[in-house]
């Protein structure tokens, strides 16, 4: 995609402004972002279902903005399977090689392979409102995966399963898109979903994208303020602050060390809750916050301990707590685990 825009009703609506995105062969790439942020219309951009209002979209080096739908040789799978309802689960599977003319044995053939990849060779003959949400979801897969697209459309292809299957199917469609190698474009405002399956994640927000990365990267190295407290659960702390005297100030009461490259004056201080400790005693580092713990609550997996800091709630992830809710304790951080966002959210160190 270059440059592409996509406005609905006369300019007023901006969906998708200015997206440019290279997507690689073989690639799984996801859209990832809030609802309404325009991650639907940019796959239907590419699907030939909307026309970009400005820029251009390319498969390979065929310029393909104005192509029909039919002509592009994609496939889309949405979340609601629109299966047809008058057919068997077979003759839904096999309906896009019937209207190409494909002869019944070669039909049943592929039919044959494809339900085996996808295990539902059990259900091709039974009715769609017969079999469950997964074996639909597969039904609808198995019958975009038959044409062999050249790129496969996936729109919130799960979010109608339950959370079991939803694991269960996130897996599969891993492996099957392993397995076929097909550039593949996934929409989903799930994160998990998206950072496990994803080669590379497109984060978007108000119809723009903010960054695109591998998951470990944007873990890592998210490079904007926005984009730091959309991804993780729960999302990285960013504490205001103010540089002064070599010291970039929080609040009245707490102050980090202002490296070389924290910029001159408003600075957001970042840090993930799973980098945190949190102790009843003053550590020996300046890389620490004075707090009152909040609550804890633990969680099972970890303890999630709330710190009020300043105005400010810290959230930190710890394996273990006997500390309690009104108590005075110190939050510490590596050095190398603390992000400094500029005044306009840009990452700066
Ligand atoms: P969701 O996850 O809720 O589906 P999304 O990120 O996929 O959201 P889009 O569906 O692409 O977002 O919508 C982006 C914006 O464009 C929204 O404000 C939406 O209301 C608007 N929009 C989308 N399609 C149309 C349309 N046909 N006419 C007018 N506005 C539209």
């Amino acid at each position: 995609m270059q440059s592409v825009s996509k406005f609905f009703d006369g300019g007023d609506i901006i969906a998708n402004y200015k997206l440019d995105l290279e997507v690689r062969d073989g690639e799984f790439l996801v859209f990832l972002g809030p609802s309404g942020c325009g991650k639907t219309t940019a796959l239907r951009m590419i699907a030939g279902l909307e026309t970009p209002s400005e820029g251009d979209i390319y498969f390979d080096d065929d310029r393909v903005t104005d192509m029909a739908p039919a002509d592009r040789n994609v496939a889309m799978v949405f979340q609601n399977y629109a299966l047809y309802p008058h057919m068997s689960v077979r003759e839904n599977i096999e309906y896009p090689l019937k209207i190409r003319g494909v002869p019944p044995e070669e039909r049943d053939e592929r039919v044959a392979e494809i339900a085996d990849l996808l295990h539902i060779e059990d259900q091709l003959d039974s009715d769609p409102a017969n079999i469950s949400g997964g074996q639909r979801q597969r039904t609808s897969l198995a019958r975009a995966i038959i044409r062999e697209p050249s790129v496969f459309l996936l729109d919130e292809p799960l979010s109608n399963l339950d959370a079991k299957l939803r694991l269960e199917m996130r897996s599969e469609l891993k492996r099957l898109q392993n397995e076929l190698d097909i550039t593949t474009v996934y929409v989903t405002h799930n994160q998990e979903e998206a950072m496990s399956m994803g080669d590379r994640i497109a984060v978007m927000n108000e119809g723009t994208i903010r960054q695109v990365a591998d998951p470990e990267e944007l873990y890592r190295r998210p490079r904007t303020a926005w984009v730091a407290e959309f991804i993780g659960s729960p999302p990285m702390n960013l504490l205001e602050g103010s540089r002064r005297n070599g010291a970039i100030h929080v609040d009245d009461e707490n102050a980090v060390p202002a490296t070389d490259d924290a910029p001159p004056d408003d600075v957001s201080v970042g840090f993930r809750p799973e980098d945190l400790a949190v102790t009843a005693t003053e550590p020996d580092t300046d890389w620490c916050l004075r707090g009152r713990v909040k609550t804890v609550e633990p969680l099972g997996e970890y303890v999630l301990v709330n710190v009020d800091v300043g105005d400010a709630t810290v959230n930190a992830k710890v394996d273990h707590s006997d500390l309690e809710s009104g108590q005075q304790v110190f939050v510490s951080v590596d050095r190398g685990d603390v992000y400094l966002y500029d005044g306009d959210g840009e990452l700066v160190a």
